[in-house]
C-alpha cells in the first residue's frame, strides 16, 4: 500500500498521521507542541515522529514521502521554513533535515496553504477551479486558488488577509501594529483581546481569565451571545460583520465560485449563519457555490493538507 506521512504543527498541538493517496487518514496520533522558535520546533517534530514510529508504526512498508504544515512563512520550493513571525526569523532547511534523518522525500508548506491544497485536491477544488479557503482560527489567513493554482506572491506571503481593515472600528491594536485589523476582531486571539478591551463598557457573565496565557473560551462567547449577554452579542456582531466585509472584499479581488471557511471559530456553524445574514447579494451574485464550511473534517484539514504537501500536489 502506498502511503504518506503528514505532520501538522500548530502553536499548541502537533498531529502526525499516515494518509493514502485518496486522502484517507489511516492512523494518527496527537502530541503537545509548545515551542518558541524554529530550532525548538524541529526538536519537537523529531521526538514526536520517533515516538510515532515506535508506538504507532507504519501501516505497511515505509511511506513514500513526508509533508509538514507550519505556522509562518515557508518557501515550499527550497524546503526552507523562513520565519514564524517577523520577530522570530531563523531560516531553517527543514525539508532536507527531516529527509536526511528519516530517509524519505520531505516537502513543507505554510499550514493554511497546506489546508488549501487539501481543499483543492479532495474538497471543493474537485469541482471548482477558483475558490478561496479562509481560515478563521487562532489567527486569520487565506489560500487563494485561481485557475486551479494557488497564489503564492513574491515572498510566499500572499493570503495574509488577517491584516486588512474592514470598516469595523473597535479601537483594538493588532499584533502587526495597525489598528482594527480583521484578525484583531474576529480570530480567537482577537475576540479575546476585544473582550478585555470592551468588558468595562458592557454587562457580561463571560469569564475573562486573569492568568497569563489563558484566553476566553470562544464556545462560551457563542453560547452567551445566544442568550443575549451584551458583551458577547457585541463580540459576535463585530466579528461576523468583519468577516462578512472581508469575504466581500476578497470576492471582488479574485472572483471565486466558492468561499470555503475552515478553522475553529467557524467550524461549529454559529458565526457562519451570522456571516451569511450580512452578505450583500449583489456582491455575492457570482459566488455560485456560496460561502460554505469545508467539506473536509475541520479537525483534520491541517493533517490532510500536510498529506497533500507530502504528495507534492
Ligand atoms: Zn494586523
Amino acid at each position: 500500500m502506498e502511503t504518506y506521512v503528514g505532520i501538522d504543527l500548530g502553536g499548541t498541538k502537533l498531529l502526525i498521521g499516515e494518509i493514502d493517496s485518496h486522502g484517507n487518514i489511516l492512523k494518527y496520533k496527537k502530541y503537545d507542541s509548545g515551542y518558541f522558535n524554529q530550532q525548538a520546533a524541529l526538536e519537537i517534530i523529531k521526538s514526536s515522529l520517533d515516538d510515532y514510529i515506535r508506538t504507532v508504526g507504519w501501516v505497511d512498508k515505509q511511506p513514500l514521502g513526508m509533508g509538514v504544515g507550519l505556522i509562518g512563512r515557508v518557501d515550499p520550493n527550497k524546503g526552507i521554513w523562513l520565519q514564524i513571525d517577523p520577530g522570530r526569523t531563523e531560516p531553517i532547511a527543514l525539508a532536507k533535515e527531516l529527509s536526511d534523518i528519516y530517509g524519505m522525500p520531505c516537502h513543507i508548506d505554510n499550514d493554511v496553504k497546506s489546508a488549501t491544497r487539501a481543499e483543492r485536491v479532495w474538497g471543493f477544488g474537485q469541482i471548482y477551479r477558483n475558490f478561496i479557503y479562509l481560515n478563521v482560527g487562532t489567527g486569520i489567513a487565506m489560500g487563494c486558488v485561481v485557475n486551479g493554482r494557488q497564489v503564492r506572491g513574491s515572498h510566499f506571503n500572499a493570503g495574509e488577509v488577517g491584516h486588512v481593515r474592514v470598516g469595523v472600528n473597535v479601537g483594538v491594536k493588532c499584533v502587526c501594529g495597525r489598528m482594527d485589523c480583521v484578525e484583531a476582531i474576529a480570530s480567537g486571539i482577537g475576540m479575546d483581546r476585544c473582550a478585555r478591551l470592551l468588558s468595562p463598557n458592557y454587562e457580561t457573565n463571560l469569564h475573562i481569565p486573569t492568568d497569563k496565557g489563558e484566553r476566553v473560551l470562544i464556545s462560551e462567547v457563542f453560547s452567551l451571545s445566544q442568550k443575549g449577554d451584551p458583551l458577547c452579542v457585541a463580540l459576535v456582531e463585530n466579528a461576523s460583520e468583519a468577516l462578512a466585509n472581508l469575504i466581500m472584499n476578497l470576492v471582488r479581488m479574485s472572483d471565486p465560485d466558492t468561499v470555503v471557511l475552515g478553522g475553529g471559530i467557524v467550524s461549529d456553524g454559529y458565526i457562519h449563519d451570522k456571516i451569511l445574514e450580512k452578505l450583500h447579494p449583489t456582491t455575492m451574485r457570482f459566488v455560485t457555490n456560496g460561502v460554505v464550511i469545508t467539506k473536509l473534517n475541520p479537525g483534520f484539514i491541517g493533517l490532510l493538507g500536510a498529506g497533500a504537501v507530502a504528495m507534492n500536489m
